[in-house]
């Protein structure tokens, strides 16, 4: 194995001096040998395949074809003139055309003799035509050394403009497999490339670069997409068993007075199957010797919070603190002050933690924290900070987790010696396959079902030309005794001009629904909070009918009374914010209504997501065509969306492959979890170097 060699920084590759070593570093990141070999083309000109001209699609890439010129002329145009050859094969006939050069080109075209053309095709006037083909006399082409497939490599402006273009990549990739002889060392155990018939490490490298034709290509792809994949999910998985062996839990073993006691006389309405069933795969993590590390899924409006509150029932039955963190202030508030309307009189102590609790009040909770009789926590970010120190923490609960880090969730860890058990809940509906890749190490629920009676909310799309009948329409809703909700968007790179599109829309809001019969509540990210809490608690009593907002509310807010959500440039929203909006409405027994209000220009991918929304309500199907439109970077927030930071697979395109690698990752570490075996070593040389260089994504602490 030539691993040294591979460490060789680029600048002594033969054709690489210091000025293209620093374009390469700087544009590409490539510094060493290694990093080369693994700059992989992102696509390949396939001159491998000779197309008929009845084959031809609208949409073909680069083709190649065989076949003769019948006829040249000089068409005459307003802007100079074009040469057009007529070109045929048995199939049927196209047009070859030049704008430029043509003088010099009519005098090399031979007519009657078959040539091997190739080129992108336009299809015009129900013909399809090539513009500046690369032609090649058959005769010629039949003797000359063939280039297969044609890597393309990614680039950048900058590259082409200091000369290194793509052959001249090609070029280097070349001269690389010459000075390192083109062996590479396996980093797969023999098993796996028997049981999945694999091509060794180096053949992969060979033709994930040059190529012989689609087969090949194909093979290196899979080889090293299922490589790439493998080690991702083995370091996921041996991180989550090191924690069940390593990583004691605190055990919460039996189930007592408090949850029984709430179940029995407080619990407001029949626990779901779906409910029921988490809360039992969550009492069996917490009855365990291991810590728990669960996630949570339900779509908005499923139920989770009741499941979080009798997880905490179950922490206190065996002496334990809880916490339960949300990502705003409104919601922190809405979850203290319904837990608080469940628990009755319930002995049981709950305090709500946020930025703006005052100093005199964090006093008392600190102390109570710390002494133990404080027995839940609710709050904010706030409940991190180091000076909140609990006596003995045994459950944190993040709901709606998308809003927060990772470094946020390490921060539980170190509340306590052992740490809490930890139970993630989120709302994003994340395709089951996608979240075992992006939470490899965590478990698993779904409430799959939603509460009983539920009407699904009618959709539908508005244009702004309409707005009229739509505040008609609200008016018919408001004489019935219900609430709406308005939306603005607010993104925060336009703070300034979203927030005036809010004030613009509350103030013809407020024109057409006047005081005294109309009552409206506003909210947005510059109230003070305390402002903030006030317009919303007016809104949840309902003294207000109408609430103008920001996507503050996107999260979590409960208001069963409110059966519109009208949601004001509706093409601005990502399609799970538009799920999630929706979702505040819904939630009582009556008909709801959600309005996407648009412009009349729309991209298409805009039109994508609003067809979507007024199609379907599955939250499933919705982050389906989430995924498809963003990818899976984009679909986890932005903070996480460098952290798949694959070279190959791609995980949305390559779920197979990806299914695959973790069931093979799994049986090596159930089978070997040290790594020891003499079979594995290739494994563990691998694996202890990704560890070293943190070069697979470093997810969680
Ligand atoms: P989410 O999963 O979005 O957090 P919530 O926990 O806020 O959902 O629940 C949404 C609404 O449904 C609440 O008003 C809650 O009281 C009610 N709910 C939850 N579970 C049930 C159930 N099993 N039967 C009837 N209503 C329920
Ligand atoms: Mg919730």
């Amino acid at each position: 194995m030539k691993t040294d060699l591979l460490q060789t920084p680029i600048t002594y590759l033969k054709g690489v001096g210091p000025n293209r070593a620093q374009a390469l570093q700087s544009e590409l990141g490539i510094t060493t040998y290694n990093d080369l070999l693994h700059f992989f083309p992102n696509r390949y000109i396939d001159k491998t395949r000779y197309y008929k001209i009845s084959e031809l699609e609208r949409n073909s890439a680069e083709v190649q074809l065989i076949g003769k010129i019948v006829h040249i002329k000089t068409v005459e145009q307003k802007r100079g003139s074009r040469l057009v050859a007529r070109f045929v094969d048995d199939t049927g006939e196209m047009e070859l055309v030049w704008f430029r050069g043509h003088k010099w080109i009519r005098e090399q075209l031979q007519l009657n003799v078959p040539y091997v053309i190739f080129g992108r095709t336009n299809w015009f006037n129900g013909l399809f035509s090539m513009p500046h083909p690369e032609m090649e006399l058959l005769a010629a082409h039949e003797q000359g050394m063939r280039i297969h497939m044609q890597p393309i490599y990614p680039s950048t402006e900058k590259l082409s403009n200091k000369g290194i273009t793509n052959r001249v990549l090609s070029n280097m990739v070349q001269q690389l497999f010459s000075e390192t002889g083109g062996v590479y060392g396996e980093t797969l155990s023999k098993d796996l490339l028997d049981d999945l018939k694999l091509v060794s490490r180096s053949e992969a490298l060979f033709n994930i670069h040059f190529p012989k034709d689609q087969k090949k290509l194909a093979k290196a792809q899979f080889r090293l997409k299922l490589e790439e994949l493998f080690f991702v999910q083995l370091q996921l998985i041996a991180k989550k068993l090191l924690r069940k062996k390593k990583i004691k839990g605190l055990p919460f073993e039996h189930v007592g007075e408090h949850f029984n006691t709430f179940y029995r006389d407080f619990l407001p309405f029949e626990l779901t199957g779906a409910q029921q069933r988490v809360i039992k795969e969550i009492r069996a993590d917490l009855g365990s010797n291991a810590q728990m590390n669960r996630l949570l899924q339900g779509d908005v409006g499923s139920g989770k919070t009741i499941v979080a509150l009798m997880s905490m029932l179950l922490a206190i039955d065996n002496g334990y603190q809880s916490c339960l963190m949300a990502p705003t202030e409104i919601l922190a508030n809405q979850h203290f002050n319904s837990l608080k309307e469940v628990l009755g009189d319930m002995k049981i102590n709950i305090a709500l933690l946020t930025g703006s609790v005052r100093k005199s009040d964090r006093k008392g909770i600190h102390e109570a924290l710390e002494d133990g009789s404080l027995h839940i926590l609710v709050g904010t970010h706030a409940v991190l900070e180091q000076k909140v120190r609990f006596k003995n923490l045994g459950l944190a609960i993040i709901d709606e987790q998308h809003r927060f880090g990772v470094a946020q969730r390490s921060k539980l860890w170190k509340k306590n010696d052992i740490p809490p058990h930890i139970l993630v809940m989120t709302a994003t509906p994340i395709p089951r396959t996608l979240a075992m890749s992006l939470y490899g190490d965590l478990d698993i629920s779904v409430i799959d079902e939603l509460p009983p009676g539920r009407k699904p909310v009618k959709t539908v799309h508005r244009y702004d030309t309409n707005r009229l009948k739509v505040f008609r329409f609200l008016k018919d809703e408001i004489k019935k005794g219900r609430q709406v909700y308005v939306v603005y968007p607010l993104i925060q790179e336009s703070q300034a001009l979203d927030y005036k599109d809010l004030m613009d829309g509350y103030e013809s809001i407020s024109r057409e629904f006047p005081l005294p019969d109309y009552r409206i509540s506003i909210v947005h990210g510059q109230m003070k909070s305390e402002d903030k809490d006030y317009e919303m608690a007016r809104f949840v009593k309902g003294e207000t009918q109408i609430m103008v907002a920001t996507t503050v509310i996107e999260v979590g807010v409960n208001v069963p009374n409110a059966t519109v959500m009208i949601i004001e440039s509706a093409e601005r929203f990502g399609l799970s914010q538009l799920h999630q909006l929706r979702g505040r409405v819904g939630r009582g027994g009556e008909q709801s209504y959600c309005i996407l209000m648009t412009g009349h220009k729309l991209s298409a991918d805009a039109r994508t997501r609003i067809e979507t929304m007024t199609r379907t309500q599955d939250g499933f199907e919705i982050a389906e065509v989430d995924l498809k439109l963003r990818g899976p970077g984009d679909l986890m927030g932005t903070q996480q969306s460098g952290l798949l930071n694959l070279k190959i697979a791609d995980i949305v395109r390559d779920n197979e492959i990806l299914k695959t690698a973790r069931y093979y990752a799994l049986r090596v570490l159930q089978e070997d979890p040290d790594l020891v075996l003499e079979k594995n070593i290739p494994i563990r040389h691998t694996y202890a170097e990704l560890l070293r260089h943190k070069n697979i994504w470093n997810y969680i602490s």
